[in-house]
Order: C-alpha cells, then sequence, then structure tokens
C-alpha cells in the first residue's frame, strides 16, 4: 500500500482521503486553507451537477455521489452528525423531486473525523508547488485536489473562479428545497438555518458579499418559496467555485489530478474519490478512469 499526500481540504480532498484510508493507504492532508474555510463550506449543498463536465463522467459520478449520501441519510451514524438528509424540492426542470441535500459545516466536521478516526492527518501548508511524492514505490503519490489553487499547483489557466454569493437565513419551518434556472436561485433548508441563493459570476476573484446582490436573491428566494418573507439574515457568504471547462481527473506519473469540480464538487466527491483511488490499483477495473481532460493531454 502507498503513501498519499493529498493537497486540499476541501470536500474533494478529504473524501479522496477517506476512501484512499479505507483502502488501506497512509494518507496525509496538506492544505492552506482548513475545511471550514475553503470553497466547500459555502456550498449550499444539493446533490445535483451544476456547471461540471465531462457529461458522462459527470452523470456517473452523480449517480454514485446519490448512492453514497442516500445511504448515509439512512443511517444514523456512529461518528457524530454528518448533515445529510434526503429531503423532497421542486427543480423548474425535474418538477417534484427528492436529493440529498447536505449541511456542509457539519458534512467537513465529519469528514475530519472519518479521516482521522482511520488514521489520516490534516496540516495546514500553504504550498508554491506540489510536493514531491512522499515515497519511491509505484502507489507513492500526491492527490492533486487543490480547486481553484491548482491554477498554481496545476500550472493549468483553465481553472478559473466562478464566484457564488448566498445569503444565509434563519429556519422558519421549512423541510423543502426548491430551485430554479433563473440566476440560478436556490433554497436549501439546513437544521438550523436556510441557503439562499444563488449567483455564478465567471472570472470574478473577490469574496465581499454585495448588498445589492443580497437583497436580490432574497427577493428572488422569497418569490420562489414565500414562506421565507421576513426571515432574518444570519450571514452573507461567497465561495470561489473552480470552474474548469471539465474535471481533471488522471494520473500523470506520481501525481492524481482530481480538480475542477465547478458548481457540483459536493455532487461529484464520491465518484470521484472512487476513481481516485483505481488510479493507485490500476489492475482492478481502473478503465475508463481518466475521464476529465488534461493540459496537453
Ligand atoms: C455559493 C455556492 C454554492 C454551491 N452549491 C453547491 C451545491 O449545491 N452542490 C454542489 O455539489 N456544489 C456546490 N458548490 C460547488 C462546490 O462548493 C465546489 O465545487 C467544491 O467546494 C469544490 O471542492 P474542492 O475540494 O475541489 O475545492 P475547495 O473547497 O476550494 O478546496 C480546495 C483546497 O485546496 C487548498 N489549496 C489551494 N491552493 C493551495 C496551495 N497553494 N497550497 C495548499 N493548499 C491549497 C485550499 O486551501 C483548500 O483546502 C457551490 C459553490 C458555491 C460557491
Amino acid at each position: 500500500m502507498g503513501r498519499v499526500i493529498v493537497v486540499g481540504a476541501g470536500v474533494v480532498g478529504l473524501t479522496c482521503a477517506v476512501r484512499l484510508l479505507e483502502a488501506g493507504h497512509r494518507v496525509d492532508v496538506v492544505a492552506r486553507d482548513l475545511p471550514l474555510e475553503t470553497t466547500s463550506a459555502v456550498a449550499a449543498a444539493l446533490v445535483f451537477p451544476y456547471r461540471a463536465g465531462p457529461p458522462e463522467a459527470v452523470a456517473r459520478w452523480t449517480a454514485r455521489s446519490e448512492e453514497v449520501f442516500t445511504d448515509l441519510a439512512g443511517r444514523p451514524d456512529e461518528h457524530g452528525d454528518h448533515g445529510v438528509r434526503v429531503l423532497p424540492g421542486t427543480d423548474a426542470q425535474r418538477g417534484e423531486v427528492t436529493a440529498p441535500v447536505v449541511d456542509m459545516p457539519r458534512y467537513l466536521r465529519w469528514l475530519v473525523a472519518r479521516v482521522e478516526d482511520l488514521g489520516g492527518t490534516i496540516t495546514r501548508l500553504n504550498l508554491a508547488r506540489l510536493p514531491d511524492p512522499p515515497g519511491d514505490g509505484e502507489d507513492d503519490l500526491v492527490v492533486n485536489c487543490s480547486g481553484l489553487g491548482a491554477r498554481l499547483l496545476g500550472d493549468d489557466r483553465s481553472v478559473t473562479p466562478v464566484a457564488g454569493q448566498v445569503v444565509l437565513v434563519e429556519q422558519v419551518g421549512l423541510e423543502r428545497w426548491a430551485l430554479d434556472g433563473r440566476g440560478p436561485t436556490y433554497v436549501v433548508p439546513r437544521r438550523e438555518e436556510i441557503v439562499v441563493g444563488g449567483t455564478a459570476d465567471d472570472g470574478e476573484w473577490s469574496r465581499t458579499p454585495s448588498p445589492e446582490v443580497a437583497r436580490d436573491l432574497l427577493a428572488r428566494a422569497t418569490e420562489l418559496v414565500p414562506g421565507l418573507a421576513g426571515a432574518r439574515v444570519l450571514r452573507h457568504k461567497v465561495g470561489l467555485r473552480p470552474g474548469r471547462p471539465e474535471v481533471r481527473l488522471h494520473r500523470a506519473g506520481r501525481v492524481v489530478h482530481c480538480y475542477g469540480h465547478g458548481g457540483a464538487g459536493v455532487t461529484l466527491s464520491w465518484g470521484c474519490a472512487d476513481d481516485v483511488v483505481a488510479q493507485l490499483a490500476p489492475s482492478v477495473g481502473s478503465e475508463g478512469a481518466s475521464p476529465g481532460a488534461a493540459p496537453g493531454t
């Protein structure tokens, strides 16, 4: 079994770390931002593919993640509250459907506990380049889950920010999510609060919330879910999605890249993590596990 350094402690890095540890590898996660400081902590998060490619792989990764999230939602967990629920909702395109909804701050804490329980470590480290592999073995690897940071660490200018602003309001007894294509506009309930979104500004690096945008978000959301009228505003957040024409998931020598999940990092996380693990064991069904395009490959 290999020694692996996972770069990045967002939902993608932590999920890869869990799967790699479960497969018996030794894993150390290093990241400039710890989980609750990442883009992942800002996600709404509905398990629904948005602004990510390529379509076939996204469909497969989403289906796999849906299975895992649905399974998690259905069982009380020995590692603490994972914050995953399957809730009914309305999607302007699909009509009435149920989907997993993930309370990200809670879920990221749960992933951290999983990593640590399985013997992994998480360390804050701001890297100027990817680290060297942690050993000489074929499976001593670096897994690059640096999200937007892959512009630098993957030397990949096709990764660009897609800024998203949300408003968190108090829970008003809402147990359904709602999504429509305008904006897009979404309302996603957590147990103690409700996430109201959103925006998708290509190429925008600012994480400063705009009061005008917040007013517009609340107006759109209230049109979609009238019960939100007058709900107390708790916080404003902006996250920078790691936009890329396609997710990059492939092995290049002793580095496995896994970044560029756009608006769907939560949705794709378990499917991608399984494919990352398959890169370490090429003999065990890894065909088709490299669907994302690499720059220049
Ligand atoms: C408003 C909003 C709503 C969203 N809603 C949803 C949703 O409903 N469903 C969904 O599936 N997705 C949603 N997303 C998208 C989702 O948040 C992202 O796709 C996901 O967070 C990407 O995860 P990641 O782990 O790749 O990146 P990140 O969470 O950004 O983590 C990247 C990690 O890499 C580290 N890193 C970067 N550079 C360096 C460096 N130089 N040295 C060391 N470490 C480095 C960072 O510090 C961080 O730890 C939403 C996003 C936003 C902003």
